[in-house]
Formats: C-alpha cells, sequence, structure tokens
C-alpha cells in the first residue's frame, strides 16, 4: 500500500498581452518547498479584500512557470503517474483553474503544433512504449472517454454520436455494487492495441464534444471531461491479473456566477457547474477535515466516479493552472486556495490484483485429473477391458519417439493405467529381444564367412578399404555440392530480396502529391513496424463519417466555403501545419530511402564476410595449415562497416518511427481544425440564410414564385444561373463590380448590409422553387454581397 497526500503543481499560463511586472513571485528555495506569491496591486487591494491584505502565499509540490514547455510538464507531472499506473497502482491527474487558464491546453494540447500535445497524447506514447518493451507480462488496455455536462454523463466515444443530438444518446448512469463499487453503464470500453488506436479514440472524442457543442451549451468550458485509460497485465500462466486505471481530467472553468454575471438560461448552466464543482469542494473539505465520517460523494455525478481519486485507492495529482493577469487575480487566488485544501487529502493506493477465475478453472482442472491419476495409482483401481488396437498404435508411437529422444530428461507418460505400463513394458522387452536376435544373426553370419572364405579375405579387406575411401570421397563430393547449393539459394534470396526492396524503395513511403488527405507511409523496412498508414485515411474518414461530415455540399456553398475558410482566423495555423506536414512527409520519404539503402548495404557486407571467411577456410584447407581463430584484417574492416551501417539504420529507423508519430499526430490536429472550421461555416451559413430571410420580404413569400434581386453588371449571368437550378456555374458570377457611391446613393428600404449595395431593378431571377436550395442560393448572393462590399471598402 501506497499512503500520500494528493500532488499539487501550478502552472502559470504565459499572458496574452505583455508580462505583466511585480503581480506574483516564485520562490523555489524556502524550504524545498516552492511557494507561489500572488501580490495584489494597491489599487485592486482595497476593493478586492476588507482586510486590504496585499499579499497571498501559496505552497505547492512545484511551480511551473509560463515558459514551462508540454514537455516539461509531462516529465515532472503526469510520467511518475503513468509509471505507478504501469505498475498496478490507480492514477488521476486533474487540472483545476478558471476558464482559459490552460486546463485543456495541458490535459489535451493545443491545437495547433505537434509540440504542443498534452498530458494524455504523451502519456499515450509513454505507456505503449513501455508495453512494448516489457515482454515479461501480456497487457490489455481499453480506454473510455466521459463528459460530464449539467450533472449527465455521456459517451465520448459512443458510435451513435454522429447520428443524434446530445441529448438523445443514452445518459451514462452510475451503478453501485453491494461492495460500494462503482460501475458506469452506456460508457464504452474501446481496447487499444496501440498508440495510435488510443489516439483516434481520443480525438474521436474531442471531436464529437467539439460537434455537440453550441454556443448557448459552450460544453468546453462547462463540462467536465474524463479521459481513462484501463490497464491489465498478467504474467503468462499465472491467474493473477493486475487492473489500474488512469483518469486524466478536464475539469470545467471553475469561475463563479457572481463574476460571470448572466441572466436566464446562462445563469442555470452556470450554476449547475458551480454545482459540480461545489459538490467536488464539499468532498474536498469534508476529506481534509478530520474525524469527518460522512464524505458526501453521491451528491454528484464526478464526485461519484472520482471517489477513489479523492482520499481512496489512488495515487492522485492535481494541476491548478493559473492565469495571473491582473483581471484574473481573485479566481487565481481561490483556485491557490482550493489547491491547498486538496493537499491535506490522504490517499492510499494498493496493487489491484485479483484472481482470474477462468485461468483459476483451468489450472483446478488440470491439478484435479492428475490427483485422480495418482489416486488410481495408488489405490490400484484396476480396468478390466483390453485396450483397443488404435490405443496401442499410439502407445507404440509414444514409445518409438520416447526411445528417439535425445534429451535425456524426457519421460514416457502413459497416465495412470496399468494395462498401458504393462503393455509398454511388453513391447519394450519385444523390441530389446528384437534387435539381440539381429545381432546374433550379423555375427554368426560373419563368423560362417570367415570360416567359409578364408582365401577371399584378403581381397575383401582390400575392396573394403576401397569402399570406404570412395564412400569418403563421395561424402566429401555430397557436402561440396550442399554448400554451392546454400551458397546459390542464398544468392537467390537476396537478389529476390534486392527486387523487393527495391520495389518498396520504388513506391515511396509516403506518396507525394497531397500530403494532407490522408497518405498511406510504408514502412517497408521492418515487417514489425510495416503497418502501412492507411490508418490515417481511415481516421481521416471515421472522424468524418462519425462527425456527420460526408454531406456533399453544393458547388455555390462550397464556394462560399472557400472564402470562408480563406478568411477564417484558423486558415493560417491550417496551411501552417500543411506546410510542416509536407515537409516531414519529404523527410520521411527521404529517410525511408536511406533505410532501404543501409539494409541492402548491409546485405551486401554480410555477404561479403561469408564470402571472406570462406575463401580463409579454403586456404588453409589448401595449404594444410589451421584455420585461424582470429578473422584477417579484411574481415576486421568489414565486420566493423557492417557494426557502422547497423548503427545508421537504427539511428534512422527510431526517427521515422518519430516522425510517423508526429505526421499522425499533426494529421489529426488538422481533421480536429477542419471539422470546427466547417462547423462555424455552418453556424454562420445558417445565420446568413436567416438574415436574409427575415430582412428580405421577397423571400418571405418565395414558393414558387420569381425574386426581383438587385444586382450588378453581371446580372443576365446570374439570372442565367439561378434559374439553372444547379449551382454548376456558380463561379461565373464572379467577379462582381464594386457599388458606385452613386449607387449606394440610390438605395432606400433596405437592410444595412443592402443599402451599400447597388440596387437596379434587374430582370426577374426564378429561384427553384426548392425552399432549401433558394435559401442556399440566397445566402449565397448576400454573402458574396457582403465578402465583395468588405473587398471594395477595403481597397477603396
Ligand atoms: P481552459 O481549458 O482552461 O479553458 P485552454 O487550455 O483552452 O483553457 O487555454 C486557453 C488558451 O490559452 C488556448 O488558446 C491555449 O492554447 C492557450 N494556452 C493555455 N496555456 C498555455 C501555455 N502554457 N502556453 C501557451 N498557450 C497556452
Ligand atoms: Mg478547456
Amino acid at each position: 500500500m501506497v499512503k500520500q497526500t494528493i500532488q499539487i503543481f501550478a502552472r502559470v499560463k504565459p499572458p496574452v498581452r505583455k508580462h505583466q511586472q511585480g503581480i506574483y513571485s516564485i520562490d523555489e528555495d524556502e524550504k524545498l518547498i516552492p511557494s507561489l506569491e500572488i501580490i495584489l496591486p494597491r489599487d485592486l487591494a482595497d476593493g478586492f479584500v476588507n482586510n486590504k491584505r496585499e499579499s497571498y502565499k501559496f505552497k505547492f509540490q512545484r511551480i511551473f512557470d509560463q515558459d514551462a514547455n508540454q514537455e516539461t510538464i509531462f516529465e515532472n507531472i503526469a510520467k511518475p503517474v503513468a509509471g505507478s499506473v504501469l505498475a498496478g497502482y490507480n492514477g488521476t491527474i486533474f487540472a483545476y483553474g478558471q476558464t482559459g487558464s490552460g486546463k485543456t491546453f495541458t490535459i489535451t494540447g493545443g491545437a495547433e503544433r505537434y509540440s504542443d500535445r498534452g498530458i494524455i497524447p504523451r502519456t499515450l506514447s509513454y505507456i505503449f512504449e513501455q508495453l512494448q518493451k516489457d515482454s515479461s507480462k501480456i497487457y490489455t488496455t481499453h480506454i473510455s472517454y466521459l463528459e460530464i455536462y449539467n450533472e449527465c454523463g455521456y459517451d465520448l466515444l459512443d458510435p451513435r454520436h454522429e447520428a443524434s443530438s446530445l441529448e438523445d444518446l443514452p445518459k451514462v448512469t452510475i451503478l453501485e455494487d453491494p461492495d460500494q463499487n462503482i460501475h458506469l453503464k452506456n460508457l464504452t470500453l474501446h481496447q487499444a492495441t496501440t498508440e495510435e488506436e488510443a489516439l483516434n479514440l481520443l480525438f474521436l472524442g474531442d471531436t464529437n464534444r467539439m460537434i455537440a457543442e453550441t454556443p448557448m451549451n459552450q460544453a468546453s468550458t462547462r463540462s467536465h471531461c474524463i479521459f481513462t485509460i484501463h490497464l491489465s497485465s498478467k504474467e503468462p500462466g499465472s491467474a493473477t491479473v493486475r487492473h489500474a486505471k488512469l483518469h486524466l481530467v478536464d475539469l470545467a472553468g471553475s469561475e463563479r456566477v457572481a463574476k460571470t454575471g448572466v441572466g436566464g438560461h446562462l445563469l442555470t448552466e452556470a450554476k449547475y457547474i458551480n454545482l459540480s464543482l461545489h459538490y467536488l469542494e464539499q468532498v474536498i473539505i469534508a476529506l481534509s477535515e478530520k474525524h469527518r465520517s460522512h464524505i458526501p460523494y453521491r451528491n454528484s455525478m464526478m464526485t461519484s466516479v472520482l471517489r477513489d481519486s479523492l482520499g481512496g485507492n489512488c495515487m492522485t495529482t492535481m494541476i491548478a493552472t493559473l492565469s495571473l493577469e491582473k483581471r484574473n487575480l481573485d479566481e487565481s487566488i481561490s483556485t491557490c486556495r482550493f489547491a491547498q485544501r486538496v493537499a491535506l487529502i490522504k490517499n492510499e493506493a494498493v496493487l489491484n490484483e485479483e484472481i482470474d477465475p477462468r485461468l483459476v478453472i483451468k489450472r483446478l482442472q488440470k491439478e484435479i485429473q492428475e490427483l485422480k491419476d495418482e489416486l488410481a495409482m495408488v489405490t490400484g483401481e484396476q480396468r478390466t477391458e483390453a485396450l483397443t488396437e488404435a490405443e496401442l498404435l499410439q502407445l507404440e508411437k509414444l514409445i518409438t519417439s520416447f526411445l528417439e529422444d535425445q534429451d535425456p530428461e524426457s519421460r514416457l507418460e502413459v497416465g495412470a493405467d496399468m494395462r498401458k505400463v504393462h503393455h509398454c513394458f511388453h513391447h519394450l522387452k519385444k523390441l530389446l529381444n528384437d534387435k539381440k536376435i539381429l545381432e546374433n544373426n550379423t555375427v554368426s553370419s560373419e563368423s560362417k564367412d570367415q570360416d567359409c572364405q578364408e582365401p577371399l579375405k584378403e581381397e575383401y579387406r582390400k575392396l573394403r578399404d576401397i569402399l570406404k575411401q570412395r564412400d569418403n570421397e563421395i561424402n566429401i563430393l555430397v557436402n561440396m555440392l550442399k554448400k554451392e547449393k546454400k551458397k546459390a539459394q542464398e544468392a537467390l534470396h537476396l537478389a529476390g530480396m534486392d527486387r523487393r526492396e527495391f520495389r518498396h524503395s520504388q513506391s515511396p513511403p509516403f506518396p507525394l502529391g497531397n500530403p494532407e488527405e490522408g497518405q498511406r507511409m510504408r514502412l517497408s523496412s521492418a515487417p514489425s513496424q510495416a503497418q502501412d498508414f492507411s490508418i490515417l485515411g481511415k481516421r481521416s474518414s471515421m472522424l468524418h463519417e462519425k462527425t456527420g461530415m460526408r454531406e456533399e455540399m453544393s458547388l455555390g456553398r462550397q464556394e462560399a466555403f472557400e472564402i470562408f475558410k480563406r478568411d477564417h482566423a484558423d486558415s493560417v495555423t491550417i496551411d501552417d501545419n500543411k506546410q510542416i506536414l509536407k515537409q516531414r512527409f519529404s523527410e520521411a520519404k527521404a529517410l525511408g530511402e536511406s533505410i532501404n539503402e543501409a539494409r541492402s548495404k548491409i546485405g551486401h557486407l554480410k555477404e561479403e564476410i561469408t564470402q571472406q571467411h570462406i575463401q580463409q577456410v579454403a586456404l588453409g584447407i589448401s595449404e594444410n595449415m589451421a584455420v585461424p581463430l582470429m578473422p584477417d584484417q579484411q574481415e576486421e574492416k568489414l565486420r566493423s562497416q557492417l557494426e557502422e551501417e547497423k548503427r545508421r539504420y537504427k539511428t534512422m529507423f527510431t526517427r521515422l518511427k518519430a516522425l510517423k508519430v508526429e505526421i499522425e499526430h499533426l494529421q489529426l490536429l488538422m481533421d480536429k481544425a477542419k471539422v470546427k472550421l466547417q462547423k462555424e461555416f455552418e453556424v454562420w451559413w445558417a445565420e446568413e440564410a436567416t438574415n436574409l430571410q427575415v430582412n428580405s420580404p421577397a423571400v418571405n413569400s418565395l414558393d414558387h414564385t420569381k425574386l426581383f434581386l438587385q444586382t450588378s453588371d453581371s446580372q443576365h449571368e446570374r439570372s442565367q444561373l439561378l434559374s439553372n437550378k444547379s449551382d454548376v456555374n456558380a463561379r461565373k458570377i464572379l467577379p462582381s463590380p464594386c457599388p458606385s457611391p452613386h449607387s449606394q446613393k440610390q438605395s432606400s428600404t433596405s437592410t444595412p448590409l443592402e443599402d451599400s449595395i447597388p440596387k437596379r431593378p434587374v430582370s426577374s431571377i426564378p429561384l427553384t422553387g426548392d425552399s432549401q436550395t433558394d435559401s442556399d442560393i440566397l445566402a449565397f448572393i448576400k454573402a458574396r454581397q457582403s465578402i465583395l462590399q468588405k473587398q471594395c471598402l477595403g481597397s477603396n
């Protein structure tokens, strides 16, 4: 058992604006327990607290200042916990802090750079790396991803996520067994055999969370997310299984209602979050007070799920995320206060070992059989019926293989059946007698020969010697032939391999072209690692399928989407990542080629060494010299070249593996960004369509009518386009000229946006009558107008 208080760490987020001096200081040396001092500026101190305290000091296990990178956080906070989980203890890491303080950044990671990946992906990488290294145990890994929003649990990995809205999904509920163990109904566990599979699950869950989020339910700030790695391990042959769980928790923003200051529905929601965190706080207060017998775990779903993590069987770590800017000081102080209480909680982690009943049954069955046999033997229980033909045959086979077995330890196992034991003895006796008779016969015939053919004796001896000589010659020749044949086969094999390698190197490890569209990387150089990158393609389409992004867009909408994308703030990140991805792909391609080269070089060097060795031996034989024990200089040189080449191969291969992980991660980031972009586009598009319908009475009475629209010079084309029903020619309407000041003056009864659009009565534009398509078209025109207008204003 490991007794430990919850470990608390603080992480200060870099400020959005320039560094603000004097708001906090970190003292690392104070009796080896670092402390964080938050200093209130005088103006704030007056209004903020009654007693006008000006500074607050909090102790933490360690404090990570703004410049601490994700690697440092993982190494110092998550790696030790992951290590305990691998050893069979439960672990929990939770991030607590106000919205925007960096909880998600710390737990999951930033959405932009590979180096920004957070604790979850790094922990997965570490755990799978360790599992690969340890061949003494059999491990199984499962993943679950739970979201708690408004006290309801949702399974972020539920395959029905794509089809249903959040409210329609079955809620995850808590069941408690008689031993007070918590079970979660409707939360799926997904087995992950590799890091990639686990990462895909993480991204799938995150994407599902993002899709479910609407402006009204900002799940990302108001919900709690618990990503759990379930690990079980057992030694081969043993019936004892170890189970350990690692919860990685991204809590809702800890800010309070008072500050949020919103009314109505939002306020109710805000209260709900606080309710959840409020109950968490209640549990923490109860636990930190001595002699409290009742701990109110059952009050909320989150505290029920995290019951073991809080004062129970778990090694728990808290990360207080702090955004130490002037306006956030009150929230930061309350985060630190919360952490101080958490630090008082004592946990008792035990090894979660369990006997697997199935394995025990198997072992016991074997034991029972052995005991039965032994008993039958001891009690002398007799079986009277004769052995069948098949049984006899089987026994004789057993005897033959027993006699042929060179292992002195081998045993003749026939079970506790005296009939069989007797038969074995009989059979062995028969074999022995047969052999004796045969030997006698040979000896007697030889002696007869001696008697009868004494004169031929000399001749016979001569002939026998010659025969022996010939036999030797034949043996030597056969051996030589064998060697030649082996060499030829090896050469053929090598040539074959070369061809295969050549073929592999011909098909580049990463097909060029459009790298971001889910390419496949083939690691031809290592069969064990040769999982091709098709998983990326699969994953990408899986993400899209799961998130309902399969829907085809009309061309008009596509064009609007392109423009939306271009002007979107995230497009820079996507483009940057595309560039990085391209670089990584070409690096991986080059590496793949070099690896193939190194491998064939290794093959050739090996062949050369063998040749060299054969030559040496042959020379030794021909000159009647002993085979030299030490390799000669030439061979020595070849061997060191071989070692060097092997080292090079290994280095390149390690790099390629790392690249593979990075590419995978970048692609997932980009997929996520694309889904986000598309989601925002849909919202914008719907808004535009609604605005248009509200602002334009004509649109409201669309039903199979013709609409007069204010268009500019390319009106004819537009009317053609729109009457065409299809959006195929949508691109023809571009570009549209800017509104002239003159035409602007003419506008009278229009919306603010339309005010700046030239208005001249033009020919009618028949719409399709399909209200969906019509509103698409109208929204598109509207959007184009607004974009063009912006562009024109910009150029003016
Ligand atoms: P929270 O989850 O607490 O609401 P986020 O993790 O979403 O906050 O962080 C808010 C923003 O700040 C994000 O854009 C994130 O990338 C950025 N951020 C947070 N912490 C850091 C950090 N340590 N270094 C750089 N950027 C950070
Ligand atoms: Mg967050």
